[in-house]
């Protein structure tokens, strides 16, 4: 069992049935949650015994990290991690003025095979625990915390889709925002979904602070289905049917992703058809050009058309912001690195 997929329910318990006082689950969970501490060793203000009990029944050592890239300008770190059965991982840190971003995965791979992402090509392997989740924010909480820094927002955005592993990230995200824990505000994640309409429906009615992006990249279903085989089972119409109900039930804005591709969706006719598709919805759109992959040969958009692009949203009432490409020469994008590792 790994250590981060306990709830401090079933810690409080076990440390129960090893005869120990209940304080000892907090002391624990303190210690994992506020102090970082990532090996049974590290758990000093424990009797030698308990901590031996610790290391006998729990796992620490979640995540091996194998591959460390520093982009350039030394603002995106990137990491790639083992599991404990050999399957790879990746996260990364941005860093943006003050904050400092972090983009997790879900998934070993990805089943919604979305023709442009690395990830997708990837095909799915498995889905990650709450605890395989969490690791990956400890991992960077804890490098941070040594440089009296820490991580102020989450994405996750990283490899595998989110809402096919719902459980298991909702359990991560709750459990990383308990308030005896690493009190993570919930306001602060943000889930980036290709459009999982049950599970979209569902998170909507859950109304938690949590901040939701779809990922659109198109606005008629002809070019969304060839990019996105997701659409051929939840349309646009069905998917904007439930953002709606998102915006209406949390009232909470609403983030659209859009990957630019040049001469695919980047056209001045693009940009007025999501006008048209997102009037009235209280949402807006990120758009980022897109980064190339080896097995897709779209290529990104230029800066002009993105202007372009941003412009004619923005006419129409709909913000629109262009994000920066970030860590492109350490392959940050969406399971670039993982798959780059597979390959080569
Ligand atoms: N599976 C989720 C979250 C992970 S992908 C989802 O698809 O939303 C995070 C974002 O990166 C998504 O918007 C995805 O469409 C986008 N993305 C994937 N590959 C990309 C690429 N090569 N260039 C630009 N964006 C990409
Ligand atoms: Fe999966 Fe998201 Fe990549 Fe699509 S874009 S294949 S949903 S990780």
């Amino acid at each position: 069992m790994l250590i981060y997929d306990l709830e401090l329910a079933d810690l409080t318990e076990t440390v129960k049935t090893w005869g120990e006082p209940v304080f000892r689950a907090n002391q624990i969970w303190t210690g994992l949650y506020k102090n970082f501490w990532q090996s049974a060793d590290e758990f000093t203000n424990l009797p030698k015994a308990l901590r031996e009990k610790l290391a006998e029944n729990f796992r620490f050592d979640i995540l091996t990290p194998t591959l460390k890239l520093d982009s350039s300008d030394g603002q995106t770190r990137k990491t790639l991690f083992k599991l404990q059965d050999g399957r790879q991982i990746e996260a990364v840190l941005m860093r943006y003025d003050r904050r400092r971003t972090l983009c997790i995965s879900t998934q070993v791979g990805c089943a919604m095979g979305c023709t442009f992402c690395a990830t997708g090509q990837m095909g799915f392997t498995r889905h990650l625990s709450s605890g395989e989740i969490i690791a990956q924010v400890m991992y960077y909480a804890h490098l941070l915390h040594n440089e009296n820094d820490v991580v102020t927002n989450i994405v996750v955005m990283g490899m595998g889709e989110p809402f096919h592993n719902y459980k298991n990230t909702m359990a991560a995200i709750d459990r990383l925002n308990d308030p005896n824990g690493y009190n993570f505000g919930a306001r602060r994640f943000t889930i980036s979904t290709s459009g999982l309409v049950p599970a979209i429906r569902q998170f909507a009615s859950e109304k938690r602070q949590v901040n939701l992006a779809v990922s659109l990249h198109a606005s008629e279903n002809d070019l969304r289905q060839s990019m996105m085989p997701v659409n051929k089972k939840y349309d646009i119409e069905e998917l904007m049917q439930a953002c709606r109900y998102y915006v209406e039930t949390t009232g909470r804005r609403i983030t659209f992703e859009w990957a630019l591709i040049n001469g695919v969706n980047d056209t001045p006719e693009q940009a007025k058809k999501l006008a048209t598709l997102l009037k009235g919805l209280l949402c807006h759109v990120n758009a980022i050009p897109l980064n190339p992959t080896t097995g897709y040969e779209g290529k990104a958009t230029t800066r002009e058309r993105a202007e372009a692009f941003k412009l004619i949203l923005e006419q129409n009432g709909i913000p629109c912001t262009i994000r920066i490409r970030r860590g492109i020469d350490i392959q940050a994008g969406c399971g670039q690195l993982a798959s780059h590792q597979l390959t080569h």
